[in-house]
């Protein structure tokens, strides 16, 4: 069992899912109205690794990120353009995913859009209004929060600072400013609109991901993640939202992650202190070693983002690489031979490695494990004291390195025609009933992110 700390609770917990091994979890995904900026990946990497390490401890893990197409931004972005909203949000939409696999991060098992569940969100209303947890007020649909007793229970806010019926329209503000939000605003001159009871308008940014977190997940599921400016007022809308709907607080565990920050200050669009993924590639800049500093620093600690650290990360990556293929040229030497010394302090390193990945996932002191393993390793090995049991050691840490980090340790892109030359192979293997061949071929396919699919009509293959 590992520990994960629940921003609900303010302490580190055991993890313990609602229905094991099933684990459901929740991502605030990214408002597509411009390229996402590396803070925002800091987030989104550090998702793709929770997913991974679940998935490494064996859970079956069904994930949910939302695609928020329709607030404030993107309609302020698709007037500014002339163009229209969806115009807008599929180029950027496009851009996100583009970038999430340039990071080596894997998809969510759905990506709902918020425009496409319109008909979720004013059912969610609607109960909440025969609930009596809202009222109307010059065309627009508010929450009335001092309606709503647990309202606070995540982001702790001070409820002698609710002022009774202060209203907000705005997607985003400040703590200190707690108010009834709106659900659905009245349709403005100019502005993307639905149908709904309260006359046409559209849905404030907070519903759209109670309403699919709902559909996709059920009334309560075991993990909801975004970054740390999302716990108030989002998050703690989101709550104020299903709770009120359906009684039921809606997640088990809050995970929430840091600011990725430049000179000490939050990494953000509006300050303009920002770099892209793109701008950094540009630099010349490697994906793996961008995704190896977002991931080094645990993730309730703020990152100070500086382009020596991706230097850095990248010299990180090399250390392990040359680790790795060192154990690949001398396995021939080792495979055969039995020596205990400086074994039990590998076997104490891996343990640091995956204890440390455990405890809220410290991936500083998990890396440091991996770094100590590898001096230990290398020192052996120059003094002739290496064994089949080390070797089997450094390639279990060195895999669990690649799988739970996403960081591929050798490249191993496979080319189009290499995939038909092996499909060729694995058929003609089956023809002759070879089925052991043709399994690993399959096998060796599948390592390199290749799948094949076997269909009436012969057999088709797609990357990952
Ligand atoms: P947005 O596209 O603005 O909705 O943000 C997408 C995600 O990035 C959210 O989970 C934010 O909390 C997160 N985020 C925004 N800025 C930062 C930052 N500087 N560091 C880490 N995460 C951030
Ligand atoms: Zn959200």
């Amino acid at each position: 069992m590992f520990k994960i700390f629940n921003t609900l609770s303010r302490k580190v917990e055991d993890f313990q899912p609602i229905a094991p091994p099933k684990v459901r979890i929740y991502s605030c995904g990214p408002t597509v109205y411009d390229y996402a900026h590396i803070g925002n990946f800091r987030t989104f990497v550090t998702v793709d690794f929770l997913r991974r390490y679940l998935k490494w401890r064996k859970y079956e893990v069904f994930s949910v990120m939302n695609i928020t197409d329709i607030d404030d931004k993107t309609i302020k972005k698709s007037k500014e353009e002339n163009v229209s909203l969806k115009e807008v949000t599929l180029k950027y939409e496009n851009a996100f995913f583009e970038d999430l696999k340039t990071l080596n991060c894997l998809k969510a098992d759905i990506h709902p859009r918020a425009t496409e569940h319109i008909n979720e969100m004013v059912d969610l209303c609607k109960e909440l209004e025969k609930r009596g947890f809202t009222y109307l007020s010059q065309g627009s649909l508010y929450y009335r929060i001092s309606s709503f007793e647990k309202y606070g229970i995540l982001s702790k806010i001070d409820k002698e600072g609710i002022l009774e019926g202060a209203r907000v329209d705005s997607d985003e503000y400040e703590k200190e400013s707690a108010r009834d939000f709106v659900l659905w605003k009245g349709k403005k001159e100019g502005e993307p609109f639905w149908e709904s009871p309260w006359g046409e308008g559209r849905p404030g940014w907070h519903l759209e991901c109670s309403a699919m977190s709902r559909k996709y997940l059920g009334d309560k599921f075991d993990i909801h993640t975004g970054g740390v400016d999302l716990i108030f007022p989002h998050h703690e809308n989101e709550i104020a939202q299903s709770c009120g709907a359906t009684g039921i607080e809606p997640v088990k565990y809050w995970f929430h992650i840091e600011h990725l920050l430049v000179n000490g200050e939050k990494m953000s669009k509006s300050k303009g202190n920002f770099y892209t993924l793109r701008d950094l590639l540009q630099k010349g800049f490697e994906p793996m070693a961008i995704r190896f500093l977002l991931l080094s620093v645990p993730y309730r600690k703020r990152l100070n983002f500086t382009l020596d650290g991706i230097e850095s990360a990248k010299n990180s990556i090399k250390r392990v690489e040359s680790f790795k293929i060192r154990i690949e040229e001398e396995k021939e030497k080792y495979q055969k031979i039995e020596n205990e010394k400086g074994e039990t302090e590998l076997q104490n390193f891996k343990k640091k490695f995956e204890q440390s990945l455990d405890e809220d996932f410290n991936t500083a002191e998990a890396l440091g494990g991996l770094f100590e393993f590898i001096r230990e390793a290398n020192s052996l090995l120059d003094k002739g004291e290496f064994s089949r049991n080390k070797l089997i050691l450094s390639n279990q840490i060195l895999s669990d390195f690649e799988y739970v980090f996403g960081i591929p340790l050798t490249k191993n892109e496979i080319l189009e025609e290499d995939i038909e030359i092996k499909i060729k192979e694995r058929e003609e293997a089956r023809k002759r009933k070879d089925f052991a061949l043709a399994d690993a071929i399959r096998m060796e396919l599948k390592e390199k992110g290749v799948i094949l699919e076997d269909t009436p009509k012969g057999v088709r293959w797609r990357r990952e």
